[in-house]
């Protein structure tokens, strides 16, 4: 069985999604900054959907900067709305500490941002798990360990694999 390649669709939709999640990104700090604290009730939603769309996009690939991208997307607007709700902030008093936590974000998302480009979205080599990237040599099992696809321990085996070659 060999795992299914990333298609040139799949390719375009996930570098389109980077940069949708870009904009949204940059739209809600300068209208947070400059405009004023409400419009997060409509940014929060946008960065919170466009999380959803990535990382159905990405894929269990946990071992990339695009994934972590994805889940900051969707932590931060639930972690700004929790916030609100327990120390019961108005919009004056929420705009602080959204400004300071939010540059802080958004200079973390645009890090990842970048280093996921870079990166790509790619097929993992043979001796890698097909999903996740693990790599799945000197294993007792035929699953993989991290996201729990099977694999056949058998064609591991044959790569040979010189493991002083392997990457981090
Ligand atoms: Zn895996």
């Amino acid at each position: 069985m060999t795992a299914k390649p990333v298609t040139l669709q799949r390719t375009i939709f996930w570098r389109v999604m980077l940069i949708t999640s870009v904009v949204v990104w940059v739209v809600a700090w300068l209208l947070l900054v400059f405009l004023h604290t409400e419009t997060v009730l409509g940014t929060g939603p946008a960065m919170f959907l466009a999380g959803i769309l990535l990382a159905l996009v990405h894929g269990r690939r946990y071992h990339h900067p695009v994934w972590w991208l994805a889940m900051m997307n969707l932590f931060l607007p639930v972690f700004f709305t929790i916030l609100v709700n327990l120390y019961k902030w108005s919009p004056g008093e929420a705009r602080e500490p959204f400004i300071y936590m939010g540059s802080l974000a958004m200079a973390l998302a645009m890090a990842l941002t970048v280093k996921g480009w870079h990166m790509g979205i790619k097929t993992f080599e043979a001796w890698q798990c097909q999903q996740c990237g693990y790599a799945l040599i000197h294993l007792q099992t035929d699953q993989c360990p991290e996201c729990g696809r099977p694999f056949d321990p058998q064609v591991i085996q044959k790569l040979q694999v010189d493991t002083q070659s392997l990457p981090d």
